[in-house]
């Protein structure tokens, strides 16, 4: 008798936690289950198992992804997440996105030396190549002078792209924005002005020339060694004004000096389609490049949208790199992988290109881990995710739960304004274009504020919404996430990089093999391998999600038990 009562407890204890686990893992429509106390308990000592299982992974890190999500700051983090899923019909607020589950998080300090709230080419300059620069220069120090050549003269630094490769390492940068943008360029090129990307006079031209600058696409294709793969968008600047665009027969390059750059300058291939990258056989080691658009790629909501377009989107082009360099080289390999359009969407003020971008960026992200996963190497790659700095974009409202977070807030009588008692977006920009926006009733209920090209309303004017000075969230996951805790310098994250993968400055530092073991490659494999093995340790905690699978498969098991 007490053993079937013990027995019946078990079972209805099973089915508990079952529709607990169940309820916490599906995606949900509706948010009853939350009234329970049960369900918020059982959730915390859940979080709280998975943080205890964790170690930290102190391997070498034999490869390092760096995902930079342009303008994402913390409230895109948290609005991008609920539009993803929402995008999935759930309620969307825990929706429970690929960046949140790394297991490391800081925060980091975005100001250039001169700048309060920064621009990308010195932010870049920061993350990638360890020093706090001056806004809108490009791989120099604080010495150069935005716009002025000479300043810029032996004011040079490295970035991690240099370092990983002098450490024999294949490299590869991809964007959905130029690829002369300030972002990828200061992972390759040295300048004192974002704008010169091309020799075409007006921003750069014979002056800065004999002052000792080259134009950013001339320091791309001569880049030495010269990198493994590049993808992005911005042809035109890499060709004459007298030669039409490859796709755009009415479009010209944009070079005044003549140069066709590719042709007479690049050591490898060339392609501008998918179709062509597709084709591309993977694991080839000569250098690759495509540039799929004239100018940046296009938003990945109109990339789907439009049926002739021939343009891989951020995910296709991760999974391509991350199988190629897999597929050539048992060395390891450097990716900076940049989202770039969702500061494009945030500058126009139209949160959906914002947030839809945000959602390809955080689809690239775990499609990386899922492939690094399939090929056994996940635990060598340290992954990064961050941004160069935040925007004036802002939402809130009371909204109900699960409310779209592109439309009002919801129309009772707590969210209507109670100074005009309208509704009221749930997103904001502190400035931008839609200053003063009409608030006519009938003009707001004609709106759709899902469309692309819906101007969210703003506070102040200025054409191009600005960037924000807040700090930004650093992700980190793999061998030595742990140093990127707390709140940081944004150019320690170069540091923490290099230093995870022995590369750079880092390359002696206590713990990484000797320099006399590390030559040939071959030599090199098997030195790590034997370091990594001296520290092998379990990578990582489980996730929690995974967990929930774990105890769903084991109360399956016992349930069938119990009713044999
Ligand atoms: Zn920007």
């Amino acid at each position: 008798m007490v053993n079937r009562i013990k027995f019946q407890g078990i079972l209805l204890l099973n089915i508990c936690l079952l529709i607990i686990s169940n309820f916490v893992n599906a995606g949900r429509t509706d948010w009853s289950v939350e009234k329970s106390a049960a369900f918020w308990n059982e959730q915390a000592r859940l979080s709280i198992e998975e943080i205890l299982q964790r170690r930290d992974n102190t391997r070498i890190a034999k490869n390092v992804i760096l995902f930079l999500g342009d303008g994402m700051g913390v409230p895109t983090v948290t609005a991008g997440r609920i539009r993803k899923g929402q995008m999935k019909n759930q309620l969307g607020e825990d929706y429970i996105t690929e960046m949140e589950q790394f297991q490391h998080l800081g925060l980091s300090k975005t100001y250039n030396i001169d700048a309060q709230t920064p621009d990308s080419a010195a932010t870049a300059t920061a993350y990638l190549c360890g020093v706090k620069a001056q806004l809108g220069t490009i791989g120099v120090d604080g010495r150069a002078k935005r716009q002025n050549c000479t300043s810029s003269i032996g004011a040079n630094v490295s970035s991690i792209l240099s370092w990983a490769q002098q450490a024999g390492k294949k490299v590869g940068v991809i964007t959905t924005t130029r690829i002369t943008h300030a972002t990828p360029a200061a992972s390759y090129a040295h300048t004192p002005d974002r704008d010169w990307e091309s020799f075409n006079t007006k921003t750069f031209g014979i002056k800065q020339v004999e002052d000792g600058c080259r134009d950013i696409s001339y320091q791309l294709v001569t880049h030495k060694p010269p990198i493994d793969l590049i993808l992005g968008g911005g042809r035109r600047s890499f060709y004459p004004n007298s030669i039409s665009d490859v796709e755009y027969p009415t479009l010209n390059g944009t070079r005044t000096d003549n140069r066709s750059l590719i042709d007479e300058y690049w050591p490898g291939s060339f392609i501008w389609n998918k179709k062509q990258m597709n084709k591309t056989i993977l694991g080839t080691t000569k250098p690759l490049m495509g540039l799929f658009e004239y100018n940046h790629m296009l938003y990945e909501t109109d990339r789907i949208k439009i049926k002739e377009n021939d343009d891989p989107s951020l995910s296709e082009m991760t999974k391509f790199a991350i199988e190629h360099f897999l597929t050539m080289e048992r060395n390891g390999f450097f990716l900076l992988i940049e989202g770039g359009k969702i500061d494009h969407g945030h500058h126009d003020t139209k949160p959906r290109y914002a947030l839809d971008e945000y959602v390809e960026f955080d689809n690239a992200i775990g499609q990386a881990k899922q492939l690094l996963k399939e090929k056994g190497v996940l635990d060598d790659t340290l992954l990064v995710v961050t941004a160069d700095h935040s925007h004036v974009f802002t939402f809130g409202g009371y909204s109900n739960r699960g409310s779209n977070i592109l439309g009002f807030a919801s129309s009772e009588s707590l969210n209507v304004s109670d100074i005009d008692q309208l509704p009221i977006n749930i997103i904001a920009y502190g400035n931008g274009p839609n200053y003063r926006s009409n608030r006519n009733a009938t003009y707001l209920a004609s709106l759709n504020t899902n469309s692309t090209e819906y101007l969210s309303p703003t506070a102040q004017p200025n054409q191009d919404e600005t960037h924000g000075g807040d700090d930004v969230p650093v992700f980190a996951h793999g061998p030595w996430s742990h140093l990127f805790i707390g709140t940081m310098e944004q150019h320690t994250i170069a540091h923490k990089m290099a230093y995870a993968a022995c590369w750079g400055a880092y390359t002696n530092r206590n713990g990484c093999p000797s320099l006399a073991n590390r030559t040939p490659a071959t030599t090199a494999t098997t030195t790590a391998a034997a370091a990594r093995a001296a520290t092998a340790r379990p990578s990582g905690g489980i996730n929690l999600f995974h967990q929930f699978n774990l105890i769903e498969k084991v109360l399956s098991f016992l349930l069938i038990l119990i009713f044999i």
